[in-house]
């Protein structure tokens, strides 16, 4: 049986309390949360797996924060694959607030993670997979946050719309063109529109 340790990713406005289990250290420094796999790395044990209890409330992907509405606790396993090379993997499932693409209503938007990542700590990692990595693995310190964040930003859809036929809003008035028709000329917007176009623009029409 692989150890099992306790990680408790919450908001990163609150403080970190320390644990240290078994061999293994989940500490947070500030802000970061980092499991310390040193140890885990020259020791006999050939897996270890960590049980990420989150609190995360709001999630941002650069550009909007979404509010978190269900994330589950999930497990991590990280397992010897060779010579200073661990395999992460983890299969979670969260619930984001996310604005329909077209009528900007909040959609609850749910879909898997599905972490498969290799981590090679070797001095002859090329440079590609150190770019890849780099952002959740500091020296010999996995980054839990940074890690699920990441798989948040590869695994939420790209396209969200509150249902498959929704009409949108209008681009001239701004009217929920599901709730009724404005009878707006659309051919031609009102250049007075152009922020809320913008706007609309961020949100990548689809
Ligand atoms: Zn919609
Ligand atoms: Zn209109």
């Amino acid at each position: 049986m692989p150890v099992r340790i306790i990680a408790n990713c919450v908001s990163k406005l609150y403080y970190i309390p320390y644990f240290v289990v078994g061999f293994t250290h989940w500490h947070g420094i500030g802000d970061v949360m980092l499991i310390d796999l040193q140890k885990f790395l020259s020791d006999d044990k050939d897996s270890i797996e960590i049980e990420v209890n989150t609190d995360l409330k709001t999630f941002s992907d650069g550009f909007s924060d979404y509010e978190v509405l269900s994330f589950p606790k999930m497990t991590l396993k990280l397992s010897k694959a060779g010579d200073k090379r661990l395999a992460c993997s983890g299969k979670g499932v969260i619930t984001l607030s996310v604005p329909c693409d077209r009528c900007l209503k909040p959609v609850e938007s749910t879909f898997d993670l599905d972490i498969d990542e290799k981590i090679n700590f070797s001095e002859d990692a090329n440079e590609d997979e150190n770019a890849v990595e780099k952002d959740y693995i500091d020296g010999y310190c996995l980054n839990i946050d940074e890690l699920i964040n990441i798989e948040i930003l590869i695994s939420k859809p790209v396209k969200t719309l509150c249902k498959e036929d929704c009409k949108g809003l209008c681009p001239v008035c701004g009217t929920d063109l599901n709730v009724r028709e404005c009878g707006c000329d659309r051919s031609s917007p009102d250049p007075r529109m152009s922020v809320f176009k913008d706007i609309l623009n961020n949100f990548k029409e689809v």
